[in-house]
């Protein structure tokens, strides 16, 4: 049978905006040792804002107009964004043939013509030469008809609580904070440097992702527990991996919701050290 304290400790998370899922995972949650997160949507708010438009031929506003109608189809953060940013209503009857190749971006015809939009790893499938960007933040790269037509620079904003979120785990005794991500290299580095996050993988495919929870599961010791924090719907393969699957859950996707095993409703990174502090509070209880 289940102890009751259980319950009042399933009910005083729930109270701080933890949903848990099932009394085992408070358990679980209170051995958490290692903590990997996702990036965007998790540690990051998941809203860009595009802070430039670098091109060869084309006007910005050309530019813009051919990524929101290429991602018209999209629901990636990415995507809302470029959206909101080229602002004008969006006639989807202009755009064919969409692709959406995750981790990398979208192709689609607009008006008939071939456009691309995505990373450099997109461009280099599509046989495109793309420009290098130094630039901190993360790249859109657009080809259009076959040729590079320039990129979108946007970038995301942390969150507020998310430095001290990181510090948070380490008080409460996490050995580890690890960050995995899509992102290109120079994004995911100054992310992780900012909040103080111990190690960081970036430019992962989301079976990338999967292949890294499974070697750390593999090297930690047994009594250690592994979580991993996410928010979209390529996290869901990791989230059901991990020993603990914590998911956003108030912008995060249905998938990530459905797969995890805590949700934090309000989407705040500093409720994992809470979480985790709940469940130790209420497994002394019990034993
Ligand atoms: P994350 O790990 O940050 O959640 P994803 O795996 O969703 O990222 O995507 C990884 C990378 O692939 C993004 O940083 C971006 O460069 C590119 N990408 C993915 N989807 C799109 C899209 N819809 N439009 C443009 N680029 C995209
Ligand atoms: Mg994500």
């Amino acid at each position: 049978s289940i102890p009751l304290s259980f319950f009042a400790g399933i009910g005083g998370a729930s109270n701080a905006g933890v949903l848990v899922k099932g009394s085992n995972y408070l358990e679980t949650l209170s051995e958490t040792k290692y903590v990997v997160f996702d990036k965007t949507g998790t540690m990051t708010q998941g809203v860009f804002e595009v802070s430039g438009v670098h091109h060869s031929s084309m006007d910005t506003e050309k530019l813009l107009e051919y990524a929101a109608l290429a991602e018209c189809h999209s629901s990636h953060p990415i995507s809302k964004s470029l959206k909101k940013a080229y602002g004008k209503p969006l006639d989807p009857g202009r755009v064919t043939e969409v692709e959406e190749i995750s981790g990398n971006g979208v192709t689609a015809k607009v008006d008939g013509v071939r456009v691309a939009a995505g990373n450099s790893k997109l461009m280099e499938k599509l046989g495109v030469d793309c420009m290098e960007c130094h630039s901190v933040g993360t790249v859109v790269h657009m080809a259009v008809d076959g040729k590079y037509a320039g990129h979108i620079l946007i970038s995301d904003q942390i969150k507020p609580h998310a430095k001290e979120a990181i510090a948070a785990l380490k008080k409460c005794g996490v050995k580890k904070t690890i960050m995995l991500t899509g992102d290109r290299r120079e994004a995911a580095r100054q992310v992780a440097e900012e909040l103080g996050i111990d190690e960081v993988h970036s430019e992962l495919l989301p079976g990338d992702k999967v292949a890294q929870v499974e070697k750390l599961l593999d090297e930690k010791g047994e009594k250690e527990k592994l979580a991993f924090v996410g928010d979209g719907i390529n996290d869901a393969p990791v989230l059901s991996r991990a020993d603990i699957g914590i998911a956003m859950g108030a912008l995060g996707s249905d998938a990530a919701i459905e797969a995890a095993d805590i949700v934090l409703m309000d989407d705040d990174p500093l409720k994992i050290s809470k979480a985790i502090r709940i469940s130790r509070k209420c497994l002394r209880i019990v034993y």
